[in-house]
């Protein structure tokens, strides 16, 4: 701190300051409404028409983060969160991402900063282990490997450029190209494709439990081909957005294989319950599919972003992403004996992300994240059994990891009206959401310090609205 406007002391102070102002916000968020509850503009109407000429002390910009940024916060690290899907954070992960905005390292090239790749490959060989994946995705191992994106939506992105650019190989335009994925897949895989210029995209059927219906996918690329298409991609979901559910994987790798398909899976939310044995789906598909994706910053205690994604064959993907002007040339790359992390995303610089999933996996140990992911599951599958109780409640889908599906018997208003109603009391936050048509309550399970009485205390807010 040498060359910046705060000496090497003041920095240490406001550091502790800091650090007791975060220690205090994970202590109370269970006591702050979960929602914000501001109006647009609001936030902007407290911060001054222009930036300061002068300096201002650090004081007031650590006074502020109450008076201005809190009251602008949903807080998804509250024990009452269960909208959307977790984005859970932990202590060594809030601190490992201290440590790599101080470092500041960029990790374009294994030279720009070795550690950054080398410990960011080591961790995902080490997550190939933890979750029940295929050995050759380890990049020690090969021809596959991981690598650290922002999003899922990054990584199904690069799924579809990758399958773009092997079509075109094959000698298809991506005028051609044709990618699949089921009618609940996430957004993120339309937009994948979209933006990877793929311009054919069939949303496929799905069964009464919401999942892919492998004989629909096969009869849609059948036409695509009698149309001179080119089948190109399909993405199976586990544990889609809506319901959580499983596309048959391996089903649908019996297909991507017959007509030649990339295969990616979305795992987004579920994969990070793969790190519990009983908890694994569909592995022999997964084995066999070409690219795989899940978030560590979903339910794995790790910042966003953290997005994990495998490919089998890291070639592909290399080639499609590799562009090498002079000023990156260097001995090391040459050698071929090095990752350069560049060839494996699109933007250029990349930071330390894989400090924060290095320093929760050896924090928490594996079991202690299993303990977590297993007693999320038994507090979901705990009020599953409350709402099947419940005569005036129908669950609308199996619960599935740490998600609760369910609406009012009386329909899509009155399961509006539960949902206002459970979130009016502040303390907890639910999201309601429509699948074909059908209103219902999203109960997702997994926000870092949720507890059974936190559970309890969202079962005891829905049963006396009822
Ligand atoms: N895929 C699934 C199944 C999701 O549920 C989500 C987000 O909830 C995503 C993809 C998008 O994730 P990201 O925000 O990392 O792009």
């Amino acid at each position: 701190m040498s060359r910046s406007h705060i000496s090497s002391d003041e920095f240490r102070r406001h550091g502790y300051e800091l650090v007791d102002w975060v220690a205090d916000y994970m202590e109370r968020v269970g006591s702050l409404p979960v929602q914000a509850r501001v109006a647009p503009g609001d936030i902007r109407a407290m911060l001054p028409p222009a930036a300061p000429e002068d300096p201002e002390p650090f004081e007031a910009l650590v006074r502020d983060l109450d008076s201005v940024v809190l009251p602008g916060i949903t807080h998804w690290q509250s024990p009452g969160w269960f909208a959307y899907f977790p984005a859970n954070v932990s202590a060594p992960s809030v601190l490992a991402e201290l440590v790599a905005a101080a470092l500041g390292a960029q990790g374009m090239l294994w030279s720009t900063s070795p550690a950054l790749t080398e410990v960011e490959s080591h961790v995902l060989d080490w997550l190939v282990d933890l979750l029940g994946l295929p050995e050759r995705w380890k990049t020690a191992v090969g021809p596959g490997g991981g690598v650290i994106q922002s999003s899922a939506s990054d990584a199904t992105h690069l799924a579809h450029v990758v399958a773009r650019e092997l079509a075109k190989e094959r000698g298809a335009s991506s005028e051609h190209a044709v990618a699949y994925a089921s009618s609940q897949a996430h957004s993120s895989i339309e937009k994948g494709a979209r933006v990877a210029a793929i311009r054919h995209l069939r949303p496929i059927d799905v069964d009464e439990n919401y999942a892919l219906r492998p004989r629909a996918l096969d009869e849609a690329i059948l036409r695509d081909l009698e149309q001179g298409l080119a089948p190109a991609i399909v993405t199976s979901t586990v544990g889609t957005t809506g319901t959580c559910a499983v596309d048959p994987v391996g089903e649908v790798a019996a297909i991507a294989e017959r007509h030649g398909l990339w295969h990616h899976v979305d795992a987004a939310y579920a994969g990070s319950a793969f790190i519990c044995p009983e908890l694994r789906v569909e592995q022999d598909g997964i084995a066999r599919v070409d690219s795989f994706v899940f978030n560590a910053h979903k339910w794995m205690f790790t910042n966003f972003d953290c997005s994990v994604f495998w490919v089998a064959d890291r070639a592909p993907l290399n080639r499609a992403m590799s562009v090498l002007p002079p000023y990156l040339r260097n001995a090391a790359s040459e050698s071929g004996e090095v990752i350069d992390y560049r060839d494996w995303q699109l933007p250029l610089g990349r930071r330390f992300r894989a400090l924060k999933l290095w320093w929760v996996l050896r924090s928490y140990g594996a079991s202690g994240i299993r303990d977590l992911i297993r007693e999320h599951v038994r507090l979901a599958r705990w009020l599953g059994e409350r709402v099947d109780e419940h005569p005036s409640l129908a669950r609308v889908a199996p619960v599935a990891f740490g998600l609760v599906c369910f609406r009012h018997v009386d329909g899509d208003d009155a399961t509006d009206a539960l949902a206002e109603q459970i979130n009016r009391d502040g303390s907890v936050y639910v999201i309601p959401s429509t699948v074909d048509e059908l209103r219902f309550i999203r109960v997702a399970v997994g926000a870092t310090p949720t507890t059974a009485a936190d559970v309890e205390r969202l079962w005891s807010i829905v049963s006396r609205t009822l």
